[in-house]
């Protein structure tokens, strides 16, 4: 008997990580725990289902403390995930809930601590602010671990594979990335998951590809079933025909020989044919990351991050602590500039040991610079651990958030206090350290003549920017589609703002995600900016765009964008005119 093999079967996702993978399945499908039983224990058996319910509870800490022990040193980064996951094994919410339901309606532990799980992700859903949102996923993920335990259920064995496969799951939580010899996996496919999960996350930082968001990819996709990840365009190929596989293979060698090619090539000047000019420099968040930055020929930092120190931890870092991160960047790119962003705490980033950060509406709250000039002793603390570190190299400073006039005198006094302090303990410090201000608010964009007399630079955070502008909540899925930064009326403020700088003669630079997109390259070499600033891996595509076009090119089809009307009419003008030069014809 002849076996037919199965048809071709096309699934489109969310785009995670990009890069063509190929290669065998491995489905890791724990939606069985989901089905919990309700029964009714009698009084002398309460005792005894409570002590069963504290015993899971117990195994699932053990068992979390056990993989943060193992965790290889390159997801250590990303090990404060699971502590947090710790801490809520054993929180109120949980833990004391489901003891009370137990105690006081007399039901099995599972059906108790169901009731009590779907309570707390219900509350954390109805919360206003992203962040405080996503930690219902977090809960999700705790509570596998602990019904896992409660039922017995077979726990899905990450640390068994070993040969190459692609992970097809339902979702991943951070517990179960870090079993994974990451080496093994040659590509990631969920069921669930978007742009800014936690395995897009990685398998980005790792170049794994991956496509998410799939719903039915457990179902569809069986074990050791032949597939195909493109984690560029966000498809999956179940079975693919011979043709198919061929396209594919050539497809994924393209990719990656024009990979290699542009990594050789990122230490190259970031010049337009016509001889124009870029610094292309780095975002970073972490001392650890300017490695990072100086592989992908980062020409300096336009924005360290630095709230990172303060999350995570009980009180607040201290001057010599921030002094010491912020020397080792400074002296790792030497000479090149680091701009040292101060403190955009809250919004959502909330600082955790801050009493003060449960706001309603934290995005327009005591954010960044708002919340420095209130709590100055915090803020002192920085500004001084930057002028310090501003002896061994090229130092900026960044000021976030700036909505008001008055914001930048306030900062800039501060600053003369700190180094005159300074100068009577003879400790050094640049005296001409340059001070610049993100523009992400629009009251700064109408107010950018006034405050460039002010400042040295302007540093354009778009994320905001679009943010506030549009009135689009940046954490916000369900208002996604309509956060862009290709937008008409950010094209005006971003040709409003660089305007401005040139008649005041200050540099103008873009440090939000729009930088590091080489489709908008055109764009802000158009409108003419000095700089950009992105995330380290994009630096490659975007001096390669920019080293494949015109300026004068870019300046002429700027005239015309900025007669269009709509997002949509302005990525088609791109995509007909640079289209070719982002994906140039293959051989
Ligand atoms: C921005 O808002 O564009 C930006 C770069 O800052 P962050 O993303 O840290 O708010
Ligand atoms: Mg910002």
């Amino acid at each position: 008997m002849i076996e037919e093999s199965p048809s071709e079967i096309r699934l489109e996702g969310i785009p995670g990580s990009p890069g063509i993978s190929i290669g065998k399945a491995y489905i890791v499908d724990k939606e069985g725990v989901d089905v919990v039983e309700k029964y009714y224990i009698d009084d002398q058996h309460v005792k005894k289902e409570i002590k069963r319910f504290k015993g899971a509870v117990k195994s699932a800490i053990d068992e979390l403390r056990a993989i943060i022990d193992k965790t290889p040193d390159e997801m250590q980064r990303h090990s404060y995930v699971l502590e947090t996951h710790l801490l809520l094994l054993k929180d109120k919410m949980l833990y004391g809930s489901t003891l009370e339901t137990i105690e006081k309606e007399k039901v099995n532990a599972e059906w108790a601590f169901r009731k009590a799980v779907s309570h707390a992700k219900a509350m954390f859903h109805g919360m206003q602010d992203m962040y405080l949102k996503e930690r219902a996923d977090d809960i999700g993920h705790v509570a596998d671990i602990i019904m896992r335990n409660l039922t017995g259920a077979q726990e899905v064995n990450l640390r068994k594979i070993d040969t190459r496969v692609i992970l097809v799951a339902s979702d991943l939580s951070p517990a179960e990335t870090s079993q994974i010899n990451l080496k093994k996996i040659k590509g990631f496919v969920t069921n669930r998951g978007g742009k800014t999960s936690h395995t897009s996350i990685i398998a980005r930082t790792l170049s794994i590809p991956a496509v998410l968001g799939l719903a039915t990819a457990t179902r569809t996709i069986r074990n050791d079933d032949l597939i195909i990840v493109d984690g560029t365009s966000g498809l999956v190929i179940v079975h693919p025909t011979e043709n198919t596989l061929v396209d594919f293979e050539e497809r994924k060698s393209l990719y990656e020989e024009r990979q290699k090619a542009l990594i050789r090539d990122s230490h190259l000047v970031a010049q337009t044919l016509d001889g124009v000019q870029l610094a292309v420099m780095s975002n970073i968040e972490l001392p650890e990351e300017t490695q990072t930055a100086l592989k992908y020929g980062s020409d300096g930092i336009g924005l360290y991050r630095t709230e990172f120190q303060y999350l995570q931890r009980s009180g607040f870092p201290n001057e010599r602590e921030l002094f010491s991160s912020y020397r080792e960047v400074v002296e790792a790119l030497a000479p090149r500039p680091v701009t040292i962003r101060t403190l955009d705490i809250n919004g959502d980033k909330a600082i955790s040991n801050d009493a003060e950060s449960d706001e309603k509406n934290p995005a327009l709250g005591l954010r960044a610079i708002r919340y420095c000039l209130l709590k100055q002793d915090i803020f002192r603390t920085q500004l001084r651990a930057i002028l310090r570190a501003s002896a061994f190299g090229k130092v900026r400073i960044l000021l976030p958030m700036i909505s008001s006039y008055e914001e930048i005198v306030a900062v800039k006094k501060l600053i003369r206090q700190l180094s005159q302090e300074l100068d009577k303990l003879h400790q050094p410090y640049d005296p001409n350290i340059e001070i610049g201000i993100m523009i992400e608010v629009p009251s700064a964009v109408m107010m950018a003549d006034a405050m460039a007399d002010e400042v040295d630079f302007f540093s354009i955070g778009t994320n905001d920017l679009v943010q506030y502008a549009l009135a689009i909540d940046r954490n916000n899925k369900e208002v996604a589609h309509l956060y862009q930064p290709l937008h008409p009326a950010i094209l005006r403020m971003l040709k409003h703002v660089k305007e401005v700088g040139k008649k005041k003669g200050i540099r103008v630079s873009i440090c939000g995600e729009m930088a590091g997109d080489p489709i908008h390259i055109p764009i802000l070499l158009g409108l003419g900016f000095d700089a950009l600033s992105m995330n380290p891996k994009s630096i490659p595509a975007v001096k390669h765009m920019i080293r494949s076009m015109r300026a004068d090119d870019a300046r002429r089809f700027m005239k015309d964008v900025l007669l269009e009307k709509t997002t949509k009419d302005i990525l088609q003008a791109l995509f007909h005119q640079f289209g070719d030069t982002l994906n140039p014809p293959g051989p």
